[in-house]
């Protein structure tokens, strides 16, 4: 019997899912158990995702992936819309869930944790799997101490479906955890054009950019008196998200529970 960990891909015809199924066939220590998509057709997913053909085609049934192809991890990137269903499916099966769609709302993730605990199995949301990320999340969080006064600014490209991005609602609960709460900004302020102040979080304000040709990017400002701190992170290509994937699933192995954020496997 192989010790390679079996990963289902969910939206395995998407940008996020086609790297995956790359990570999976390219990987010694990972095997593809089943490539699931809604709309992809039934087409091999090595050539789906641009490699040789690798002996499992994509299905557009979920739980009959999940009943029969012996996985042990789900990867998930597919829809806000879908991917709470398909976590709990997954969990009912006992396959644990590393999920990278995001727009998950914190009773959600409390419920799934509750899931996890009690199939005995582990479960990751992690709505950036980049390490740059990451960093920018800690560093953020420790500026936040000293430059209270900040406003966090996301670009993603014109189609995303959530806003502000699952990354910027990360960014902002740490910050906020490390942060006591204050209220930015004159109180008198008045929106001439609603929402050009953006998106109003624990005191102070998310922006979301959205634009063609535009990835991935986030910038936290901080303002002092007389001084200002930028901390910025700019992804390129999707395979920079992928060791994170790959550090994911090796990890949803080892323990208990539901895990929200990358950033707890980060010292
Ligand atoms: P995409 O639109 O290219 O792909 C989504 C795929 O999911 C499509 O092929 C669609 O057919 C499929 N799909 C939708 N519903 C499905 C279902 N119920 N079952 C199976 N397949 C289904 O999107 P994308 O750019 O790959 O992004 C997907 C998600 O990942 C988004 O929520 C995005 O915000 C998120 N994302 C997260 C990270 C991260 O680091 N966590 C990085 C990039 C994108």
């Amino acid at each position: 019997m192989s010790d390679k960990i079996r990963v289902i891909v969910s939206g395995a015809g998407g940008r996020m899912g086609k790297e995956v199924i790359k990570l999976v066939l390219q990987d010694d220590e990972l095997e593809l158990a089943a490539a699931v998509d809604r709309s992809a057709g039934s087409i091999d997913a090595g050539r789906l995702a641009g490699l040789e053909e690798c002996g499992v085609n994509v299905t557009s049934d979920f739980e009959a992936a999940l009943a029969h192809s012996n996985g042990d991890v789900l990867v998930d990137f597919t829809t806000p819309q879908s991917a709470f269903a398909n976590t709990t499916l997954a969990i009912k099966y006992g396959v644990r869930p590393v999920i990278g769609t995001t727009g998950f709302t914190p009773e959600q993730i409390k419920e799934l944790d509750k899931q996890c605990q009690d199939q005995g199995i582990g479960g990751l949301i992690a709505p950036n799997f980049s390490i740059g990320a990451i960093l920018l999340m800690k560093f953020a969080a420790q500026a936040a101490k000293y430059f209270p006064h900040l406003e966090i600014i996301e670009y993603h490209g014109d189609q995303k479906l959530d806003a502000p991005s699952g990354t910027a609602i990360k960014t902002a609960e740490m910050i906020s955890e490390a942060r006591e709460e204050l209220r930015q900004g004159n109180p008198q302020e008045e929106e001439i054009i609603e929402g050009s102040r953006g998106g109003y979080y624990n005191g102070f304000r998310i922006h979301s950019v959205r634009l063609p040709g535009v990835f991935a990017q986030e910038e936290v400002v901080f303002g002092g008196f007389g001084q200002s701190l930028k901390i910025r992170h700019d992804s390129y290509e999707r395979a920079g998200y992928m060791p994170g994937v790959k550090l994911g699933i090796q990890k949803v192995m080892e323990y208990t529970g539901m895990i929200y954020g990358f950033e707890h496997f980060i010292e």
